[in-house]
């Protein structure tokens, strides 16, 4: 079948949840992707900051034939050794202190407030506490995540979503102060916004939160399911700040490819929080899906991926400059390592679908805002490929 037959396939079965773009990929090979007619793409998207090493890495896809030769679900009522070792992995390279293996980020986002949510029940004993998120941020589409993402469009058909949510702005420390009273149990926030336009917290900004929680025992909870794992060129973003969470949450880079994520917590929550009985999954960190974390992790050292990010990311950062002075449609530039946002004038859709035709894949991040957030393989000769296309599609 060509493009077009599956594509009328998919629009009359899928329920129609996404604007898709008009491509059916169907393969991948270290940052190209192919779709079903044999066209090649350049991929600055990365199945949304999720392909890491990129497709076809050799140790990664040996490590699940392997896993998926041994047995690839248990359950959670058994040890496993893959989870083991994730485990001890995610935890030194994060150093957080426990870990809760989910499917996928909604999830951990989810776990993350249940944990905060006990945390503060074990305390007082009530259940009217509050949680301070920020507007333009984006946790995930489960319930609970959704009522803590600041974009009332996603909200507002779905309420009532979980009580006692409060948004403030990101980056403007009194009006997180503004929300506080003394039910909050938690402020929760993505270290660098993704979804909502790449806004990077201010070191001020994360600096003076983590005061406030610890004059008050508030909660700091990072979402670090976009912006963590390597991305902006630290493990965990927060590590760039020096500002620890008590909770932190983690998905898409984690397991690089097959569905997985986590929510890690320090000692004083871990021991004052969830306990057996108060949460679970089937699936959350079963062999198959801890392989894959595992492989991940041993990539990232084989391939220094932490210094590759830093090195390309402020390649592309400067280039990506030279073409905002260029363009007087670019009205601004942001982010950090290999995450990066342009933001438009005008919506970006139309520049994203041209450069699609010209065999290169990027998304948006809000209507005018362009996000590149390519796998950590990326080299710079790949950045000059992308910026070559990018430019022919903007002319
Ligand atoms: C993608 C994302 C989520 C949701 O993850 P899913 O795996 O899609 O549920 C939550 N938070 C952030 C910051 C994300 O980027």
């Amino acid at each position: 079948m060509g493009m077009k037959e599956y594509i009328e396939e998919a629009e009359s079965a899928l329920l129609h949840t996404y604007n898709r773009y008009q491509v059916v990929l169907d393969r991948g090979d270290g940052v190209y992707l192919y779709d079903t007619d044999g066209k090649k793409y350049l991929d600055f998207c990365a199945g949304i900051a999720v392909f890491a090493l990129g497709y076809q890495d050799k140790v990664y896809n040996d490590a699940l034939k392997n896993q998926i030769d041994k047995v690839i679900h248990t359950s959670n009522y058994y040890y496993n050794v893959p989870a083991i070792e994730a485990a001890k992995s995610l935890l030194k390279a994060s150093k957080m202190d426990r870990v809760f293996f989910t499917n996928s980020g909604a999830e951990a986002v989810e776990g993350a407030i249940k944990a905060a949510r006990k945390y503060a029940y074990l305390k007082d004993g009530s259940t009217d506490h509050e949680i301070i998120a920020m507007e333009h941020s984006f946790h995930g589409r489960t319930m609970g995540a959704l009522s803590i993402t600041g974009n009332p469009k996603y909200r507002e058909a779905f309420q009532p979503l979980i009580g006692n949510v409060k948004f403030a702005t990101m980056n403007d420390l009194e009006s997180v102060k503004a929300n506080i009273t003394d039910k909050t149990c938690a402020i929760f926030l993505e270290t660098v916004q993704g979804e909502g336009g790449i806004y990077p917290a201010t070191d001020e900004f994360l600096k003076g939160i983590r005061e406030i929680c610890d004059e008050k025992d508030i909660l700091l909870i990072l979402d670090e399911i976009q912006c963590g794992m390597g991305r902006t060129g630290y493990m965990f973003a927060w590590h760039k700040y020096g500002v620890k969470p008590d909770i932190m949450t983690s998905a898409k880079g984690l397991t690089a490819g097959v569905a997985g994520g986590a929510f890690l917590l320090n000692k004083k929550v871990a021991d004052n929080s969830l306990v057996a009985g108060d949460h679970g999954t089937t699936y959350g960190g079963n062999p198959l899906a801890a392989a894959a974390t595992n492989a991940v992790f041993k990539r990232f050292d084989e391939l220094n991926i932490l210094d590759n990010v830093k090195e390309v990311g402020d390649y592309l950062f400067e280039k990506l400059e030279e073409l905002m002075n260029e363009n007087e449609d670019i009205i601004a530039h942001r982010g950090i390592g290999l995450m990066q946002g342009l933001e438009f004038k005008i919506p970006v859709g139309p520049i994203i679908n041209k450069c699609m035709d010209n065999g290169l894949i990027l998304i948006n991040a809000g209507t005018n805002i362009i996000r590149f957030v390519p796998p950590l393989v990326i080299t710079k000769q790949n950045v000059d490929d992308m910026l070559v296309i990018l430019k022919k599609s903007l002319a």
